[in-house]
């Protein structure tokens, strides 16, 4: 009997079997093949500085591309696809790397370094740093700012209490959420997405420069009454304490239903997490709900959009 409870455009999410993706990519080739289209959408660029006047050499038997030296600039350099991303210095081959980044996002709650360990023949080891850096791409894959209108608002999760240092219990305000870390995060109401930050504390400056990396300048931003956010521009607030949830356009039922998510896998699954792993899942938690309507191959495109670590970052600019 077919699922009813499916949300509006999950029907249509198209996932492919196993059988399917080694149809798609039956040999290193063509997973290189992907890695290169997905990586380089505009073209093939060098990693180590950017031209793009590429040359491609066969009798190379690692590094298939040269940056070409000219007046135009050009560094001279042997690259691969590999080259500055999250598959440098692995002797894995493509096609392990393509069903890995193909388990890891069509099972991201489940899957195992032991499952990939016995499915691609690597290492327990291996497979769980390759699950890792899969992971970290995902998160990576931040995408463009949000353009809005925009929803923050912060949460706080709990980590067990006896999990956390002296030092950083001692470090916490009295009362209230004492075992509990700070998350703050935004929804982009036009796109679904949302974007979320394990953070040190609750002050002004620390809300307000999450909201600010994370919107265009001059977007709608909408929160609760929190002092903190009270003097970000372009902004309105509901009185929760007023027993004010909606003001016609200006609530945060959208974030707020995203904490509800946070929530509940980490108290069914991450339980057992100290907080300083807190942000992973966090990461992995955004990474799902930003992804949850593609189609599996939409899917591992998305992550290998943040595969490159040579990438320049908008985050990284304004650190
Ligand atoms: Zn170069």
């Amino acid at each position: 009997m077919p699922s009813t409870n499916k949300g509006p455009g999950k029907a249509y999410r198209k996932s492919i079997s196993h059988r399917r993706f080694f149809q798609l990519f039956p040999d290193n080739a063509a997973a290189e093949r992907w890695f290169v289209e997905h990586r380089w959408q505009g073209g093939i660029r060098c990693p180590h500085c950017g031209h793009d006047n590429i040359q491609t050499v066969c009798k190379h038997p690692t590094m298939p591309y040269r940056c070409r030296k000219s007046k135009m600039g050009g560094c001279g350099q042997f690259f691969s696809v590999k080259t500055d991303t999250f598959m440098e210095a692995s002797n894995v081959g493509y096609l392990d790397w393509l069903y890995a980044m193909f388990l890891v996002t069509t099972n991201l709650k489940s899957v195992s370094s032991m499952k990939l360990h016995r499915d691609i023949s690597v290492t327990q080891r291996t497979a769980w740093h390759m699950a890792h850096r899969i992971r970290k791409a995902l998160a990576a894959s931040d995408g463009d700012l949000f353009a809005g209108p925009v929803e923050v608002d912060e949460t706080y999760v709990g980590g067990r209490q006896r999990n956390m240092s002296n030092a950083r219990r001692e470090a916490l305000p009295s009362g209230g959420a004492s075992h509990m870390s700070p998350v703050v995060g935004a929804r982009d109401r036009e796109t679904g997405r949302v974007a979320a930050e394990v953070v040190e504390d609750t002050t002004d400056p620390t809300l307000q420069g999450f909201a600010k990396r994370q919107v265009i300048p001059g977007t709608a931003i909408y929160t609760d009454e929190a002092t903190a956010y009270a003097s970000l521009p372009n902004h309105d607030a509901v009185r929760h304490s007023a027993s004010e949830y909606v003001r016609g356009r200006v609530h945060t039922n959208g974030i707020e239903s995203f904490w509800a998510t946070l929530k509940r896998a980490h108290k069914g699954t991450f339980h057992r997490l100290s907080p300083k792993h807190l942000h992973r899942y966090v990461d992995e938690l955004v990474g799902r709900h930003n992804f949850r309507d593609m189609d599996t191959l939409e899917q591992m495109a998305y992550v290998a959009a943040g595969m490159d670590d040579s990438r320049l970052r908008y985050k990284d600019l304004v650190a």
